[in-house]
């Protein structure tokens, strides 16, 4: 038996990166897992990868932007009638577009705070909507950052959608808890992923750094453990969050950042 076994799960965000390896790690311990992005190649991929190692029982996919309700709606139809029910969501995907602070567009505002602030809202209600019809109780994990708990350069949009993601899931907890639905979040600091190629072309763009890595070697200073993350530093806690280990806990979020903040 896995630690998660029989578990039906929808992770956001997972065609790469911190989602990919939490959905893959909730497989490797017997949860059902459906693989949603809005990157729909991508998603189709990944999921079939992992239909060929856990079986198609276990792994649906939907291609969903988690910012349209009509979408996360239908994504989570998808995965109750591969699945009979939902017992944990993830509210993973996000997005970081740095930019100096003097510079910083309603349109740049508008596509973080979007995707990342109410899209985890979306994300919550609809996957508490269909945990209350069930009448089963569950469990939402969203994906905050060391970026939810301090300013960082460049990045102010990104560090408000991410205290954001903090509030809705204190909010969410407390709203939840008389439906048996707990609401936890995770901090993760630097973790090389993807999302990296990104922000080092934005950083280059705005003349805050100078090449790729130079960044994420900058914030390797600062982190207790020695080195930046990679998502399989993620996993042990985000699998923990997801099993029945962690039902006590609701409205806390678990920093994983190799001690680079302490507060
Ligand atoms: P990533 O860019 O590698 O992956 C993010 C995924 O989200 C992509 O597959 C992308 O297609 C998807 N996505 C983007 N917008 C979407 C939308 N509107 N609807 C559905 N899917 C969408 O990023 P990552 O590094 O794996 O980050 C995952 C989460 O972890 C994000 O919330 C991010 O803010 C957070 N985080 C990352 C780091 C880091 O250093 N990588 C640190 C702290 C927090």
């Amino acid at each position: 038996m896995g630690r998660v076994s029989g578990r039906s799960c929808i992770v956001t965000g997972a065609a790469q990166g911190i989602g990919r390896a939490i959905a893959e790690a909730l497989l490797e311990e017997g949860a059902s897992v459906c693989f949603a992005d809005i990157n729909g190649d991508k998603i189709t991929e990944v999921a079939d990868v992992n239909r060929k190692t856990f079986g198609e029982s276990r792994v649906t996919h939907a291609q969903v932007d988690v910012t349209d309700r009509t979408a996360v709606r239908a994504m989570i139809d998808r995965t109750v009638t591969s699945f009979g029910r939902l017992d944990v969501k993830f509210n993973n995907a996000g997005v970081n577009r740095p930019m100096n602070f003097m510079d910083v567009t309603e349109e740049n505002w508008n596509f973080i705070m979007g995707v990342n602030g109410l899209g985890c809202m979306i994300g919550m209600q609809e996957a508490a909507r269909q945990m209350i019809a069930q009448g089963t109780g569950g469990k939402i994990i969203n994906t905050a950052s060391i970026a939810s708990r301090q300013g960082f350069d460049n990045v102010a949009p990104y560090c408000a959608s991410k205290f954001a993601v903090v509030s809705l899931t204190q909010s969410g907890a407390r709203d939840l808890a008389k439906h048996d639905i707990t609401v936890t979040g995770f901090a993760p600091g630097v973790v090389a992923t993807e999302m990296w190629e990104q922000v080092d072309q934005d950083l280059m763009a705005i003349g805050a750094s100078e090449r790729p890595g130079q960044a994420m070697e900058e914030f390797s200073s600062e982190i207790l453990r020695g080195r930046v993350a990679t998502p399989q530093d993620i996993i042990g806690t985000t699998t923990f969050l997801a099993a029945s280990e962690s039902d006590y806990m609701t409205g806390q979020i678990v920093m994983i950042d190799g001690g680079m903040t302490l507060v």
